[in-house]
């Protein structure tokens, strides 16, 4: 496959494995309907639909890199750092993920106990029956669990009135460190990316010492173009990858026919002058 930055790459998106609604054979047929032409599925802390997805782009002739979207913690707040290309047999990686996924039990039933006290009863049992792996429960899952029984009209309401910081529902977690997660995806033969940084509350200097630290263990490129950011932040973060010598991402994130802004495959593409991430993962695409 010819690198390049015309191309219609989607890698960030997530299937029932985590929390989207859609299995990973659907989506594949959605993001080659929709002209994709390099695809990855990043299901949170998750590869279990690696091998599913790789199949079902092979079946549809569309490239694939392995992905997921990992939930760190830093300078106390959740980041997300995206791994691309990586071996999703490596043992060193699969355990990382799978100590990750180990406290979202636990947080849900003290989400549920917190909703409980504003009034919400049954919100755990509510939010697994939106639940795919049992591994991975979500606020994303009782957001749909509120917007069913009508506490809200979408889920974008259940995270500005609740399961956000100061709001009832909302638990604090910690997840991996930096450090660990870029280690696993390097490890594993791929490249970590800072998903969506213009989602994160960061003082300047907050955001600076994210981009130093990340580069420094290792990561190797940004998300630019994602459904996450305005076209504003697109340009303000090509300047940041240029600034940092990083290479750029572009991927929907698409979760939900019903709940995502941006379909698979419809964003624009890169800007010219940066370095697409697919640039150095050639030998890794199937
Ligand atoms: P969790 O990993 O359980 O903390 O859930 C994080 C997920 O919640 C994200 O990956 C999004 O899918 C979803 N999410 C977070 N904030 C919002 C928001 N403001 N609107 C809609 N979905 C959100
Ligand atoms: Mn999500
Ligand atoms: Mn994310
Ligand atoms: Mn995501």
């Amino acid at each position: 496959m010819t690198p390049q930055n015309i191309l219609n790459a989607d890698l960030h998106c997530h299937s029932v494995v985590s929390d989207g609604t859609m299995s990973p054979e659907a989506l594949a047929e959605r993001a080659k309907a929709n002209g994709v032409e390099l695809w990855a599925l990043t299901d949170h802390d998750e590869i279990g639909g690696q091998h599913r997805a790789a199949a079902a782009a092979r079946a549809h002739g569309m490239h694939y890199l392995t992905g997921t979207e990992i939930s760190v913690t830093f300078a106390g707040e959740t980041v997300h750092i995206v791994g691309l290309g990586f071996d999703p047999d490596d043992a060193a990686m699969q355990q990382g993920l799978r100590n990750t996924r180990g406290g979202r039990e636990q947080r849900a039933m003290e989400m549920s106990d917190s909703l409980a006290k504003a009034g919400i009863r049954g919100a755990y049992e509510g939010a697994l029956k939106f639940v795919g792996n049992p591994d991975l429960i979500s606020r994303t899952h009782f957001a749909r669990f509120l917007v069913e029984t009508g506490v809200c009209r979408e889920t974008s309401e259940v995270f500005r009135k609740y399961l956000t910081e100061g709001k009832p529902g909302y638990v604090p977690h910690r997840w991996a460190s930096l450090q660990d997660a870029v280690a696993w995806i390097t490890s594993a033969k791929g490249v970590a990316v800072i998903a969506h940084p213009g989602r994160y509350k960061f003082t300047p200097n907050e955001e600076y010492a994210l981009f130093t630290e990340f580069k420094s263990h290792g990561g190797q490129a940004v998300e630019v173009v994602t459904g996450s950011h305005s076209t504003q932040e697109y340009v303000k973060y090509a300047e940041t990858a240029i600034e940092f010598g990083l290479a750029a991402s572009r991927g929907s994130d698409f979760h939900s026919p019903d709940e995502s802004h941006t379909d698979l495959g419809t964003l624009p593409f890169l800007p010219g002058h940066l370095t697409p991430v697919w640039e150095l993962l050639e030998d890794r695409i199937r």
